[in-house]
């Protein structure tokens, strides 16, 4: 079966084997920090994405020391 990938609806992960956890992160939980849209919160020690207050603007993506955040397409179809 044919997927269509829809842009608009890719979500934002962290992967937590690369993601050293908020106490640990050179940036201090910098993905935290830096997302405007408060997208990002703190869940036991690492970041936890809410992706319906997410738009999508990838600066978390860019800054994180780590590399542990990428986005990925959400399949349909
Ligand atoms: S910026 Fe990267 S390494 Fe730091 S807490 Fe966020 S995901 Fe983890
Ligand atoms: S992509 Fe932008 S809005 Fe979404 S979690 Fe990252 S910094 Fe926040």
């Amino acid at each position: 079966m044919q997927k269509i990938t829809f842009r608009g609806w890719s979500m934002i992960v962290i992967n937590r084997e690369k993601c050293s956890g908020v106490e640990n992160c050179a940036g201090k939980g910098l993905c935290i920090l830096i997302c405007e849209k408060d997208a990002i919160i703190e869940d036991n020690g690492f970041p936890l994405v809410i992706n319906d207050k997410c738009d999508n603007c990838r600066l978390c993506i860019s800054n994180c020391p780590n590399g542990a955040i990428s986005e990925v397409d959400t399949d349909v179809g």
